[in-house]
């Protein structure tokens, strides 16, 4: 029998690696937290005229790329491609923004686009996705970046670049979308496939077409940033302002157009050239329009995405890893002692204390080498006699000090053991 695979673009997030994913989580999760920012869990299925209406229908993502499917009842349901517009739905179901408040938002979770897998590219996703709605003030775009680079850099990861640009609002890229139409059809033959048709449907995704050749030509294309209008480039001045009040780098982008409709004003991306052709770890922006596309309040918002996979891997690649050292490591053999180690473990853990204990009856030269393997500060070993006895052997890896103590003596005054523990592994 042939056996079953994950499916391509999938993959399995194995023992090994979840210790870095989860500390990125924990990482984010405090940041966050110490932002004013609060954790939101939507449903990972949605109508699939959220995305059609919300990401809009002449993108990839939507045209493309989305697990679409009829459920039993007839209902034409999308397994979410990103995050924002259940988000967004959510608020607007929810009136979590009725009295006019801001919110801040986050959630993490997996998202599904049928694209060509390759390194950093799948099918199957992780995103960590943070939202600000219910304010149009530039400090709001400001904040969010910042809340970005500063998870970024707490992770240790200094080499990344962002670009930045503002799309202006609708009016503006109406302006924009005309003047970028007259000057592209003249070449229309010369562009790529993709791009001669999105000259109807999405002229502005032509300006990140990776084709060289429509690159070339989009090169003396009309500026975006010269179509703002007043008020749009006022936002954008003092986006810009706040964030060189922070030292937040940026580089301006005038064709960073980012690949969803939603857009308005401030468009963002943060890359590394550590990650070859998958440079981009986050993507974001302002999007004042959505939620009133979604049939709500006229409400404004900006969020972006971290996608963990590339995060995880450029963490790979500078040898981060977090520890998942145990405390306490219990080596026992024989029947007598079976019943005490459990009891020891437990006890232990009631305590705080991360313990493993040896479930294999072998040698005990065979035990103390995994012991010694486990990164625990503290050997506890049961034997026979010490079974007779009532107590247990106690070594200190580190040190190598050892010293016999009773049993009841080690579930009673753990206080002290539990502090030792500590003193060593903060040593070491
Ligand atoms: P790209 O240009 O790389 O296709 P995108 O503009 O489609 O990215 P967004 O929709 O902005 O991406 O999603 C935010 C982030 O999620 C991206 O910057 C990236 O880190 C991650 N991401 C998007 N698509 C994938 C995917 N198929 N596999 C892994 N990560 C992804
Ligand atoms: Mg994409």
């Amino acid at each position: 029998m042939t056996t079953i695979q994950a499916l391509r673009g999938t993959r399995d997030i194995l023992p090994d690696e979840t210790p870095l994913w989860q500390w990125v989580e924990a990482t984010a999760r405090d940041l966050l937290q110490r932002a004013a920012y609060r954790e939101i869990r939507p449903p990972m299925i949605e109508q699939t005229n959220l995305f059609e209406r919300g990401i809009g229908e002449a993108t990839d993502v939507v045209g493309k790329e989305m697990y679409t499917f009829e459920d039993r009842g007839g209902r034409s349901i999308t397994i979410r491609p990103e995050i924002t517009a259940g988000l967004v739905r959510a608020v607007n179901e929810h009136k979590l923004t009725a009295q006019g408040s801001v919110l801040r938002l986050w959630h993490v979770g997996p998202a599904f686009r049928y694209e060509r897998p390759q390194a950093g590219r799948q099918r199957q996703f992780h995103q960590l996705d943070v939202e600000l709605v219910g304010s149009r003030d530039p400090r709001a775009d400001a904040e969010v970046i910042a809340v970005a680079t500063t998870l970024l850099q707490t992770l240790g990861l200094k080499s990344l670049t962002m670009d930045l640009n503002s799309v202006g609002n609708s009016d503006d890229r109406q302006r924009y979308r005309d003047a970028l139409v007259a000057f592209l059809t003249p070449f229309k033959a010369e562009l790529d496939d993709d791009s001669q048709k999105r000259l109807q449907t999405n002229p502005l995704r032509i300006l990140d077409s990776k084709n060289a050749r429509t690159q070339e030509i989009v090169q003396t294309a009309p500026n975006l940033l010269d179509f703002l209008s007043a008020d749009s480039q006022k936002h954008f001045d003092q986006v810009q302002q706040y964030l060189t009040d922070l030292d937040i780098n940026y580089r301006l982008n005038p064709r960073l157009v980012r690949g969803l409709d939603y857009y308005t004003h401030t468009a963002f991306e943060i890359q590394s050239a550590d990650l070859g052709a998958q440079a981009t770890v986050c993507g974001g922006g302002r999007y004042d329009g959505l939620m009133s596309q979604l049939g709500g309040p006229d409400t404004p918002a900006i969020g972006w995405a971290i996608g963990l996979e590339r995060l995880t891997l450029l963490l790979k690649q500078l040898a981060v890893e977090p520890s998942t050292a145990m405390d306490v490591y219990i080596v026992s053999r024989g029947e007598a002692t079976a019943g005490k180690a459990l009891q020891v473990a437990q006890a232990l853990r009631l305590e705080g204390l991360a313990v493993e204990m040896e479930l294999r009856g072998d040698a005990f030269k065979k035990q103390f080498k995994r012991a010694d393997r486990s990164g625990a500060a503290l050997c506890i070993t049961l034997g026979d006699a010490e079974a007779e006895q009532g107590t247990v052997q106690l070594k200190w890896l580190t040190s190598g000090e050892q010293s016999e103590v009773s049993q009841t003596s080690l579930t009673q005054a753990t206080a002290e053991l539990v502090q030792k523990v500590r003193q060593v592994q903060q040593a070491t």
